[in-house]
C-alpha cells in the first residue's frame, strides 16, 4: 500500500482491528519513509456482476429480472414458491462467489436451466426452448429424452 503523502511504497500496519459489524476490517498504517499515517479499510467484494447482453451492451445484474424469467417458465406448475426463492438465492450465491465484474447473460441462462431442470421439468423445457433456441426439431427432442430418462423432480 503506497503512502499517499509521499508515495513510498514501504508501509506497516500499526494497528488492525474489525469494525463493529465485523464486516470490515480497519487499518492504520505508518510510512516507513515521511512516518505520516493513514487508515485503510478493507471490506469483501461482495457484489453481482454486470450482465453482458448478446449485443454486447452491459446492463446491472436484475433479480426481478431474474425471478420474472423464471415465473414465466413455472407458469401454473406445482413448485413451491419457497423452492423457486431457494433457487434464485443459489444463482445470485454462484454468480457473486465467481467474483468476477461481468457475466454473459447466456451464462446466468445456464445457471436458471440448471435450477429449473431439479424444479420441474415442463418448466425447464420452456425456458430452454426459449433461450437456446434450438436450432432443429432433433436437438429439442434430444433435450426430452434426456429428461424422461431423469426421475421426475416430484418423485424425488
Ligand atoms: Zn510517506
Amino acid at each position: 500500500m503506497r503512502c499517499p503523502f509521499c508515495g513510498e511504497v514501504d508501509t506497516r500496519v500499526v494497528d488492525s482491528r474489525l469494525s463493529h459489524e465485523g464486516d470490515q476490517v480497519r487499518r492504520r498504517r505508518e510510512c516507513a519513509e515521511c512516518k505520516e499515517r493513514f487508515t485503510t479499510y478493507e471490506v469483501a467484494e461482495l457484489t453481482l456482476p454486470r450482465m453482458i447482453k448478446s449485443n454486447g451492451s452491459r446492463e446491472p445484474f436484475r433479480e426481478d429480472k431474474l425471478r420474472a424469467g423464471m415465473l414465466r417458465a413455472l407458469e401454473k406448475r406445482p413448485v413451491e414458491a419457497n423452492r423457486i426463492e431457494a433457487s434464485i438465492n443459489r444463482i445470485k450465491k454462484a454468480l457473486m462467489t465467481r467474483g468476477e465484474r461481468e457475466v454473459s447473460t447466456r451464462d446466468v441462462g445456464e445457471l436458471v436451466m440448471q435450477e429449473l431442470s431439479a424444479l420441474d421439468h415442463v418448466a425447464y423445457v420452456r425456458f430452454a426452448s426459449v433461450y437456446r433456441s434450438f436450432q432443429d426439431v432433433n436437438e429439442f427432442r434430444e433435450v426430452i429424452d434426456r429428461l424422461e430418462q431423469q426421475p421426475a423432480p416430484e418423485a424425488l
